[in-house]
């Protein structure tokens, strides 16, 4: 039934959480508009996004086709279009949308978990720019799988991660961090699975709070990792950056 619903609302199919008509933060050092793709399968504790973990829209979510029109609008005033969300690559047709956005001269990002590793590899070769979310230590499946709130995510993830930095996509590796959520061990490990994989600018975000009682319990708590564990993190990856 709510395909249907969806199908109606959108032709093409794409359901749209909202739209930031412009923005200076989702894509470092560009002038963006960011469209937010509805629904996500995972469901982590601290998600700033949970209106979009839903697969349905919500009666007052834009159209693609209407959005695109504001972009066309926007050319000259934008380098480029981030596809954010939820997890953008849920939508089989974002690829669509990616390439009707190319077409129009604009550049083109994505913000994903890595959830899906086919769909990212089959969409990079038409990205400029991947905003990378790390969640854990990969090498720990059942961690990840407790932040992810889903099963086998770690796997899925690291076979996105190595399609990424096998793509030459340029990128930004980004990890939501308080230190009850990822220990100093997990935290070493990190940089040093990204220390292997060749990766040299890692940033590590301010985990904040959201109305959920277990995240609220956690904000006491939250602070940035003490300065000796900072220097071991920045022995493996030099370019840390605390945002
Ligand atoms: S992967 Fe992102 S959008 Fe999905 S639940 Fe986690 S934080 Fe929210």
């Amino acid at each position: 039934m709510q395909a249907a619903l969806t199908d109606l609302r959108d032709p093409k199919g794409l359901t749209l959480g909202g739209v930031t008509p412009l923005s200076t933060t989702d894509w470092p050092g560009k002038l963006a508009a960011v469209v937010f793709l509805q629904g996500c399968p995972w469901r982590c504790g601290y998600c700033h996004n949970a209106g979009l973990q839903p697969r349905c829209a919500a009666a007052t979510a834009p159209h693609w086709p209407d959005v695109l029109a504001m972009l066309t609008r926007r050319v000259g005033l934008l380098d480029g279009v981030v596809f954010s969300g939820g997890e953008p690559t849920l939508q089989r047709r974002l690829g669509d949308a990616v390439a009707e956005v190319r077409a129009l001269g604009l550049q083109t990002g994505l913000h994903t978990a890595g959830i899906y590793p086919a769909r990212l590899a089959a969409l990079l070769p038409a990205l400029d720019w991947v905003g990378f979310d790390l969640k854990t230590d990969l090498d720990d499946a059942a961690a990840y799988d407790a932040l992810a709130g889903s099963h086998h995510s770690a796997a899925a993830v690291r076979r996105s991660l190595d399609a990424l930095l096998a793509s030459g996509v340029a990128y930004e590796i980004r990890t939501t961090y308080h230190p009850l959520l990822i220990g100093d061990a997990a935290l070493l490990a990190m940089a040093q699975t990204l220390q292997d994989l060749g990766v040299t600018q890692w940033v590590l975000q301010r985990w904040q709070t959201n109305p959920e009682p277990a995240q609220q319990a956690l904000a006491p708590a939250w602070h940035w990792p003490h300065a000796p564990l900072l220097q071991a993190v920045r022995k493996r990856v030099a370019g840390v950056l605390l945002r």
